[in-house]
This record gives structure tokens, sequence and C-alpha cells, in this order.
């Protein structure tokens, strides 16, 4: 049976924080208009403000869902077990986690790890639209269902988005599995991997094995 799977992206309205119109912002500039964000209720339980890191000239990015107890910790993404599998899944791609640059959707954990929320959500969701118009990588990889869904304004399940190229103002996407799943799922590492591949295909990178 034949999936309708929509390939273009609804646009995105609502005004980016510290973004002047038509200008590039830098991501010291949106960092700075985040300030001790209160926007939302996830402000109350947080001990860091998790931005996101890496290469600020990165040509891929890869998108998360909300940070976790570590990165909460730390106030760095993906640096608990989900993150020590994605520095694994961006190794085996032919990248360093220094070559690219790593956010998510939601910048301060969610009470005992819970999804965030449709408010949170809203609330953090332009910050991470004006770090892409800073980033403007070559390619996004989208991690699990919130953050393929929240970019691309899309609510179809990630097991039917996940593996084909969408585009994402401009920008080519790629939805695939969050790395927490695929410790939950072992085996559906090899559909991730499957992804992931076509992601190093545009870059030119051979595939080797896979993480
Ligand atoms: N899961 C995420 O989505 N992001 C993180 O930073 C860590 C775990």
């Amino acid at each position: 049976m034949l999936v309708d799977v929509p390939r273009t992206t609804p646009r995105y309205n609502g005004a980016l924080p510290g973004v002047v119109e038509g200008e590039r912002p830098t991501l010291d500039q949106i960092r700075r208009e985040l300030g001790d964000c209160r926007r939302c209720k996830l402000c109350t339980g947080r001990k860091n403000i998790v931005f996101g890191s890496g290469n600020p000239r990165a040509e891929l990015v890869f998108v998360g869902e909300g940070p976790g107890e570590n990165e909460d910790i730390q106030g760095v993404p993906f640096v608990g077990p989900a993150g020590d599998l994605l520095t694994k899944m961006i190794a085996a791609m032919g990248f360093s986690r220094n070559d690219v640059y790593i956010c998510n959707v939601v910048k301060c954990r969610p009470p005992g790890n819970r999804n965030p929320e449709p408010d949170e959500i809203a609330a953090c969701e332009p910050f991470l639209r004006a770090q892409l118009l800073a980033l403007q990588p070559r390619a996004i990889v989208a991690l699990g269902k919130f953050a393929a869904q929240t970019l691309l304004r899309d609510t179809t399940p990630i097991t039917k988005m996940r593996g084909t190229w969408r585009e994402y103002e401009g920008v080519q996407l790629m939805p695939t599995f969050h790395p927490a799943y695929l410790l939950r799922n072992n085996a559906e590492k090899r559909k991730a991997w499957e992804d992931l591949q076509q992601v190093m295909k545009l870059f030119g990178k051979q595939p080797g094995s896979s993480a």
C-alpha cells in the first residue's frame, strides 16, 4: 500500500527571538536572547538550560527531544546513555561530535524525563528555529518524533516518516529514530543506520560498519 507522506513543510509564521528580519543571527545572540528563560513551566525544575553544543559552523545538525538527567546536570545535550549511542552513531558516520552541532526541541529537562508538552514545545520552538537559521546546515537529522514533528509541522508517526528525505526551510532533513528508543529496541538500529547512511551519502562519506 502506498503511504501518502507529505513532502512540503507548512511555513512557521512566529517571530524568531534575536533575529532581525532578513539577517542571519549568531548562536551567541540567540543564547543571550534566551537568557535565564522563564517562558514555560520547565524552568522551575531545571538545573541548567541545555542550549546546544558542537561546531557553530557545522554542516550537519542533530536535533533531539529534550535534556534528560545527565544533560540537565551538565548543561550539555546527549551526554547520558542515549548520548553515548548518539556519539557512536556520529562516529560511525565518519564525523565527531566536534564536527556537528547537537541541540534539542526543548532546552530544559521535563520532570522525570516525561515527554515535552505542547505549551513547552511552543515556548522553545522559536529558539530551535533561530539556532537552525544561525547554523544554516546542509542537513538536519531529526531524532525521534518530537524533533521531526515539530520541525516539519507534521503529525505523521516517526515509524512512517523515518528514512525519507524531507525539507526544512530549504535544508534537507532526515527523520530517524531517537537513540533512547534504539536502546530499548535494538532490532530497530538497522533501520536507523540505513537512514544515517543516506545522510552520509549526501556528505560523500563511505558506509563503514554500523554503530
Ligand atoms: N535525549 C534527548 O532528546 N536529548 C538529550 O539531550 C538527551 C537525551
